[in-house]
């Protein structure tokens, strides 16, 4: 397989282009063209030779668009997404009055194995490249363009399929990538980044300069509970769990998003709803309560939106601030993993 270039930042292109004999310009030339979509042949500005000899040894665009649906209720688009090896992964474009918002895979499915996500029930294949993350980008971008939209992706949230913190140093590169001035230039300020808790990792992450909002995926308000869905749970405590999230918050003065997708029969009780009152009492965080989105492989249920409401009544009322997740493309399938397990499914058969 050639390279792919996508992953590299505008100095590391730099030193790219003088090793092909070209000025450093070239550089921050190709970067900027391969944010926007390019290909090599699309670049007008390079001489054409050099298009050629970049044609020939490295690949422009690691991702492309297999597939889109869109929700006719809120436009709200799916898009299945290739990589070069033949792996498929998924992204949801959510269009918000502030804009749009793009949830991003790091992972090939993923190894974390929590009880109700779809994203985990085949392991994960690979993790992704920072590239592969930003081709995304570029391809919604792209779509967007080719709808005659005015707005390109403005937010970004790392909740597709995969553990962002489990492919650390790739998710980390992407970051930065997502903010250079001759690229995307999407601040940190409009990324999320969703983790099931992998306690180094977080401590390690909030050192890093990079103040992104948190999301921490809870899903229990004590560890017997945890540990019944989320594997994780067995490595590391909540407590400890809540105390790297705390440092999160502390080292970039942002607030942290707990999330917390209601099961029945297993976290969904009033006294569950106490009990994470307690827990997180005097941490700067606002509870996503999660209507569970169920997995026809996976035995677990959602609740009523009266045990929502009830749940939610008994954090608000212990001051802890709530809300209750929208649900957007209801009419599409919008749940995690779902539209590429279907396609890997049909296309096995
Ligand atoms: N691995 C990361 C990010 C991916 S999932 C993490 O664990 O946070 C993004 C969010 O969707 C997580 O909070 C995850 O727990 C939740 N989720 C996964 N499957 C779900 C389902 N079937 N219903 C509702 N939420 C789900």
């Amino acid at each position: 397989m050639k390279e792919e270039l996508l992953s590299l930042t505008p100095q590391e292109l730099t030193e790219t282009m003088r090793a092909l004999g070209e000025g450093a310009f070239r550089g921050r030339q190709v970067f900027s063209w391969l944010h926007k979509g390019a290909s090599f042949e699309e670049m007008s500005n390079l001489p054409k030779a050099l298009r050629e000899a970049l044609a020939g040894r490295y690949d422009a665009q690691p991702v492309s668009i297999l597939d889109t649906v869109t929700s006719k209720l809120d436009g709200t688009v799916k898009l299945l997404y290739r990589l070069r090896d033949g792996h498929v992964v998924e992204g949801v474009l959510m269009r918000y009055h502030y804009g749009n918002t793009l949830c991003v895979s790091t992972q090939v499915g993923c190894r974390m194995g929590c009880a109700f996500c779809a994203s985990t029930l085949e392991g994960c294949a690979r993790s992704l490249t920072a590239g592969e993350m930003i081709g995304q980008i570029v391809c919604a971008n792209a779509l967007l363009a080719s709808r005659g939209e005015q707005e390109r992706v403005g937010n970004v949230v790392l909740m597709g399929s995969g553990e962002p913190l489990d492919n650390y140093d790739n998710v980390v590169r992407f970051l930065r990538l997502l903010r250079e001035e001759d690229g995307l230039r999407i601040g940190m300020r409009s990324v999320s980044l969703s983790t099931c808790g992998l306690v180094p990792q977080m401590r390690r992450f909030a050192g890093e300069g990079l103040p992104v909002t948190l999301s921490l995926s809870l899903h229990a308000p004590n560890d017997a509970i945890r540990r019944r869905l989320m594997p994780v749970a067995k490595a590391y405590a909540m407590d400890e769990v809540l105390a790297a999230c705390r440092e999160y918050i502390d080292k970039t003065g942002r607030r942290a998003i707990v999330e917390y997708a209601l099961v029945r029969g297993v976290n969904a009780l009033p006294e569950h709803a106490r009990e994470l009152a307690s827990r997180l009492r005097g941490m700067r965080v606002h509870v996503n309560l999660i209507p569970l989105n169920s997995v026809p492989e996976r035995a677990l249920m959602g609740v009523s939106e009266a045990e929502v409401a009830a749940f939610l009544g008994e954090l608000r009322a212990r001051n802890i601030s709530a809300t209750r997740r929208r649900e957007m493309g209801d009419d599409i399938e919008g749940a995690c993993g779902q539209l590429r397990r279907r396609y890997l499914q049909e296309n096995r058969e």
